[in-house]
C-alpha cells in the first residue's frame, strides 16, 4: 500500500504541475528514487501506470513516460562535518542489505569514516522526488 500512496502522490503532483504550466498532455516525468527509499519498484511503476490511466480520465496522462534514476545515499557525520556515501565506507552486501530495507539500522553499521562518530544523518537518498515534468502546452501543439 505504501507504494500506491506514493505513486498517488506522485500523480497528483503531476497534475498539479500540468495545471500550473497549461499542460494539455503529460508526456514524461522523471523520478528520483532515494537508494535508501524502501519500495517495490515493479509495484510503484504499476500503480503509476494505473493511476496515469485513470486519474482524470487519463486525458492528461496517457503517453506519459515514466524515468526512475535513483539518487544516491549520502550521510553527513553531526560531530566533524564529513559527507559521504555507500562507496565511500565499504559495507558488506548483507550490511549493505540490512541498512537498504532498514535505514534505520543505518546506525549499528555505519560510523563517520573520518572521525568514527556513529551520530551522523542521512541528507540525501530517503524519497522520492519529481526531478522533472515534460509536456505539451495548448499553445504549442502542432
Ligand atoms: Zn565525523
Amino acid at each position: 500500500m505504501h507504494e500506491w500512496s506514493l505513486a498517488d502522490a506522485v500523480i497528483a503532483a503531476a497534475l498539479e504541475e500540468s495545471r500550473k504550466e497549461g499542460l494539455e498532455e503529460i508526456t514524461e516525468i522523471t523520478l528520483k528514487i532515494g537508494e535508501l527509499q524502501q519500495l517495490d519498484l515493479e509495484i510503484f511503476k504499476f500503480a503509476l501506470d494505473e493511476l496515469a490511466r485513470t486519474r482524470d480520465e487519463g486525458l492528461l496522462l496517457k503517453d506519459m513516460k515514466i524515468k526512475m534514476e535513483p539518487e544516491k545515499a549520502i550521510f553527513r557525520c553531526r560531530v566533524c562535518g564529513k559527507e559521504w556515501d555507500f562507496g565511500d565506507i565499504g559495507l558488506t552486501e548483507e550490511e549493505y542489505e540490512a541498512v537498504h530495507f532498514a535505514p534505520e539500522v543505518a546506525h549499528a553499521y555505519i560510523r563517520c569514516p573520518s572521525c568514527k562518530s556513529p551520530d551522523f544523518e542521512v541528507i540525501q537518498g530517503r524519497g522520492v522526488l519529481i526531478q522533472s515534468i515534460k509536456g505539451k502546452s495548448a499553445g504549442k501543439v502542432q
